[in-house]
């Protein structure tokens, strides 16, 4: 299974905010759009950092409730790895493990068209061990 296919599943919006966002906007849109982390681009295709809910906790432990008021570029992550949509789902698995991340933008051409998180990796490896066990299943009983 490739990255194409994992899109076709999940869609491909994207939580984005802008670099100037505060990060008290960022916990905001984390709540609301019930995701884990934040693609920041100014423009909605470039992607220039990521924000994810870990970065929130260390600036809180650093910062305290200040925090809240600093711009998201003063905790985003600049060097961001991404994917494109030939991407196998165990190069992301390994990207995910290697890198300690959770999330991965899907950048074609330059321009970010999804993203896909650990849960959707998971959720891919359930799916084929599923197939593979019906047809297990459908073996053993009748014999194909
Ligand atoms: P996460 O596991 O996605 O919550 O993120 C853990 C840390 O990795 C945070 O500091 C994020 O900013 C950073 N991070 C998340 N996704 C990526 C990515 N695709 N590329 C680089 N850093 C990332």
């Amino acid at each position: 299974m490739h990255v194409a296919g994992l899109l076709r599943r999940k869609g491909d919006d994207v939580a984005t905010v802008a670099s100037s966002a505060t990060i008290g906007e960022v916990v905001a849109a984390l709540a609301d759009r019930g995701v884990g982390a934040l693609v920041v681009s100014d423009d909605g295709r470039v992607v220039d950092g990521i924000v994810s809910e870990r970065d929130v906790t260390r600036g809180l432990a650093a910062h305290g409730s200040a925090l809240l008021d600093h711009d998201v570029a003063s905790i985003m992550t600049r060097d961001v790895v991404t994917c494109d949509m030939s991407t196998t789902v165990d190069e992301l698995s390994a990207l995910m493990t290697e890198g300690r991340m959770r999330h991965v933008p899907v950048v074609v051409d330059g321009a970010l068209c999804g993203i896909v998180s650990i849960g959707d990796v998971v959720k891919a490896y359930i799916r084929d061990l599923e197939q593979e066990k019906q047809t297990l299943h459908e073996y053993i009983s009748q014999g194909r």
